[in-house]
């Protein structure tokens, strides 16, 4: 199989060269050339384990990688996670169930691609003998989570940039008590987006990634989208027969990756009822299914900073598909939207998505609420997902983090501070961090003074 780029200028490429780069030569995010029909398999898969069902389905994408190694890669990434099942399926009511996907080593739905991801570079490395340096912009969990998934890989070295002060302290010290040679967290001055954008920069310097081996860890790497289709599948398939098809996916949304790797399952025959889209108040692609105005605001920092986002990286791979692969449009309204910070979508239609937005005062009170209705206790990205669900409707709500990581919300909710031993752990390491601007010249020459650029 063959993945081309969103922007169509540059060669389609393999799998493991899609992973590799992360972002296309061109600047487009890369998607598979054609799909595989799945409704051949389902009968056969409904009774896998998640590893198995993640080799089956990742096996049909990554066909340059022989099995054995594809296979040991996926045995080894869930090893880690907490819970037998992997993303188990908690049912709240008959109408509302959660899939809670916070069971791997730090506490966030990122885990699920990330741990993967590490594995696939290391062999990447040993096969090619070229080292790799990651390269990335964090809100918070991505930046934690590629970090575990990367602590001591031989020839990676890893460079995350977050905005200084604007992630949980938690989270910060799950990036930054890592005790990790290999592991470079920079505090930059400025937002997400202004991190996002100097990565995106740095990334377009093709001499530059090409001396350093340069690859994306944030969420426009294929293999972070397609190991995120696995869990849709398999809560698809737990779902049972008669509940499958009528059931919403509701998605708490920044970046667009999370939820996008569920829709790429309707491009393989699976039905689904539909997608919501729950953003905080970081509302742009509520706005956008709303109005069809696709703006950038200014970013206001929230309860759940994982999604306090304003370019939505991976709704240029939906635009793919809107336009019925027509990459010129897609370059046109990135331009466009590159150079005026907005774009204006006429008739814009985009079925199977329903969107929301969870404002700061209305989270603590979902949190709340959704505790008093159901004795079940949700983090603040997750209660985003409650917001407005109609109570005839089926809805199965993903659980993106573990509420321990977010202590203050519920203090200052008055409320019991969830717990959990992973997390107490750091507490007791010293943190290690670089304070930078977020100029990518000053990005580059930390990321050349600090990477390890011979390939042995
Ligand atoms: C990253 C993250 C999100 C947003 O996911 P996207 O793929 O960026 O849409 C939501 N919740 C949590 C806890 C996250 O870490």
């Amino acid at each position: 199989m063959r993945f081309a780029s969103t922007r169509g200028q540059s060669d389609p490429v393999g799998f493991s060269e899609a992973v590799a780069q992360g972002l296309a030569p061109d600047g487009g995010l890369y998607l598979p050339e054609n799909f595989p029909d799945l409704g051949a398999f389902i009968g056969q898969w409904e009774e896998l384990a998640y590893p198995e069902l993640c080799f089956e389905f990742l096996r049909l994408f990554a066909t340059d990688l022989e099995a054995d190694v594809l296979r040991r890669a996926i045995d080894h990434s869930y090893s880690t996670f907490s819970h037998p099942q992997i993303a188990p399926i908690v049912e709240l009511s008959g109408n509302c169930k959660v899939l809670e996907l916070f069971h791997g080593p730090t506490l966030a739905f990122k885990d699920f691609a990330l741990q993967l991801l590490g594995n696939l570079y290391e062999h990447q490395i040993s096969r090619t003998g070229k080292n790799l340096t990651i390269l990335g912009a964090t809100s918070g969990d991505t930046g934690a989570a590629a970090i575990s998934g990367l602590i001591g890989k031989r020839g990676v070295t890893v460079f995350i940039l977050y905005p200084n002060g604007k992630v949980s302290p938690l989270q910060e010290r799950q990036m930054t008590c890592t005790g990790a040679s290999n592991v470079f967290p920079l505090a930059i001055e400025g937002t997400f987006d202004d991190a996002q954008s100097t990565v995106k920069e740095l990334f377009s310097d093709l001499p530059f990634r090409e001396q350093v081996g340069l690859s994306a860890v944030n969420s426009i790497n294929l293999a972070r989208i397609l190991a995120q289709s696995v869990y849709y599948l398999y809560a698809w398939l737990r779902l049972g027969r008669s509940e499958r098809e009528c059931t919403n996916f509701v998605v708490p949304t920044g970046n667009f990756g999370n939820v996008f790797a569920g829709w790429l399952l309707t491009k393989m025959g699976i039905t689904i009822r539909g997608f919501r889209v729950a953003t905080n108040q970081n509302d742009v692609l509520h706005r956008l299914f709303h109005t069809g105005e696709y703006s950038l605001d200014s970013v206001i920092p929230s309860l759940a900073p994982s999604m306090d986002i304003q370019v939505a990286s991976n709704f240029e791979r939906l635009l793919f598909f809107i336009f019925d692969g027509d990459s010129g449009r897609v370059r046109e309204v990135m331009n466009s939207f590159r150079e005026k910070g907005r774009y204006c979508f006429e008739n814009f239609v985009a079925e199977g998505f329903s969107s929301s937005s969870a404002t700061d005062p209305e989270i603590p009170e979902i949190i709340r609420s959704v505790n008093r209705e159901y004795g079940y206790l949700v983090d603040p990205h997750t209660a985003c997902g409650f917001k407005d669900l109609h109570p005839d409707e089926k809805h199965l709500v993903l659980s993106t983090a573990h509420p321990a990581k977010f202590p203050d919300v519920y203090e200052n909710a008055g409320m019991e501070k969830p717990t959990s031993p992973i997390l107490e752990e750091l507490l007791e390491k010293p943190p290690v961090k670089y304070d930078s601007r977020v100029a990518p010249s000053a990005i580059r020459a930390f990321v050349e003074n600090h990477s390890s650029q011979t390939s042995e």
